[in-house]
């Protein structure tokens, strides 16, 4: 990227984790042009267009084989909130039996986007705590965040891992609860913070054992960013419910998306006097131009074997990482795939953080910037997210810049 003054960027965050193959892909540009011609926007209310028919097949076609239904909107939190909603509902159309269901659980520092439905699940203090009265009530539980384990326990020996609290909980209310929302292999705005390997597998069986919808939030981790095309593929996971965003068209254009099984869907249709309908109706749902830039976002993935290229970028990233260690304020680093979040703390032992006022984050990105790469942090722990189609020898300046910029506000400096 260039800035006003012409100064060139490599853009280490992908504009906030969105893009994909870089910005203004020749083919997503021509996408969105050739559509541009033909129409610009017609609503999904009672119609439909082609691209997003088109897109909605393609979906279906590379998500697990249970997904079978698409609903489009225009951005994570939607995505997200949309599943609530339609869980939520689906319980209440299922029959009185099962009308007890109105609650979710969702992960100790769980981040699924911003507007009050899925602050209402999301467990970030720091985004999420001063709307507390605004939101509905949501069962919390412990995510295996093992580098500030919350039991003082070593990884695997804990009960957290092994979903000890969950099953509990599941076993008391699965009554009450309509679904589980997770972030698949990975929490992003929590801190990049990777699940033990086999915890979704335990607890999406734990799901389905006390009928409670698994729903997946990949609108970060989805389009190749933990190596596969969906988080979900590393343990092989059929949820009820997926939500897609950023990366659905390459990063280009606002497009969200909220898939399901045929079994959910059925469950709205109905005479029209019975109201079984899911009233959530987006003025530009399904906009042709952001479905356009999606489909050519798939294409891109095919045709230039992106996933495939990615796997060599993943290892030389985690071995390039080993280095940031010598730093003595790099207090913890965490991968998944081109998933990175390096922590900076005040006392590797103690773990100790800086203070607040500090902004060492804040300092990392700035110092950065001035070395030609775009950054974001979280807090005290450091970014890295770039598009997938980096070259190996970008991702080598932009992890050189990175490391330089953390030597520099180090704790002496
Ligand atoms: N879910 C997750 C996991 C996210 O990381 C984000 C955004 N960072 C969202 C939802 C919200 O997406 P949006 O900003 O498009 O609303």
């Amino acid at each position: 990227m260039y800035d006003t003054e012409g100064k060139k960027y490599i853009d280490g965050v992908s504009s906030l984790w969105a893009n994909i193959h870089g910005h203004s892909h020749p083919m997503v540009v021509q996408a969105i042009r050739q559509q541009l011609d033909r129409l610009d926007h017609s609503a999904l209310l009672g119609l439909s267009n082609v691209p997003a028919v088109q897109l909605a097949k393609k979906l279906v076609d590379c998500t697990p084989p249970n997904l079978q239904r698409v609903f489009f909107s225009d951005d994570g939190a939607t995505a997200v909130e949309i599943a609530l909603k339609m869980s939520f509902q689906y319980w209440k159309q299922k029959g009185p039996c099962w009308s007890a269901k109105t609650k979710f659980i969702a992960f100790s520092n769980a981040y699924h986007g911003d507007t009050l439905g899925s602050v209402s699940v999301g467990g970030v203090a720091r985004f999420h705590e001063m709307f507390r009265p605004l939101l509905f009530p949501t069962i919390r539980v412990a995510y295996p965040f093992c580098y500030r384990c919350p039991l003082g326990k070593q990884p695997r020996q804990c009960e957290i891992d092994q979903l000890k609290e969950v099953e509990g909980i599941l076993q008391a209310h699965h009554r009450e609860v309509c679904g589980f929302v997770v972030e698949p292999m990975v929490q992003g705005a929590g801190g990049m913070v990777p699940m033990p390997e086999g915890f979704l597998g335990r607890l999406a069986r734990l799901t389905r054992r006390f009928d409670i919808h698994l729903i997946l939030d990949e609108v970060a981790t989805g389009f190749g960013r933990t190596g596969k095309l969906f988080a979900l593929e590393h343990e092989s996971i059929q949820p009820d419910f997926l939500a897609l965003a950023k990366g659905i068209t390459g990063g280009s254009l606002p497009l969200a998306a909220t898939l399901t099984t045929s079994e959910i869907f059925e469950s709205f249709l109905g005479e029209y006097e019975e109201f079984k309908s899911f009233f959530h109706g987006h003025t530009y749902t399904g906009n042709p131009l952001a479905c356009a830039a999606a489909l050519a976002n798939l294409e891109i993935f095919k045709k230039e074997r992106t996933l495939q290229k990615l796997q060599v970028k993943i290892r030389f990233l985690k071995q390039s990482l080993n280095r940031f260690w010598e730093l003595a304020h790099v207090g913890d680093i965490r991968q998944m795939g081109f998933m990175v979040g390096i922590e900076l703390v005040q006392n590797r032992s103690e773990k100790q953080p800086f203070p607040v006022k500090y902004r060492m984050g804040h300092r990392v990105v700035l110092a950065a910037r001035r070395q030609g790469v775009i950054l974001r942090p979280l807090g005290d722990t450091i970014v890295l997210m770039p598009p997938l189609s980096i070259s190996l020898g970008q991702l080598k300046k932009l992890l050189d810049i990175t490391y330089n910029s953390i030597d520099m506000v180090g704790p002496c400096k």
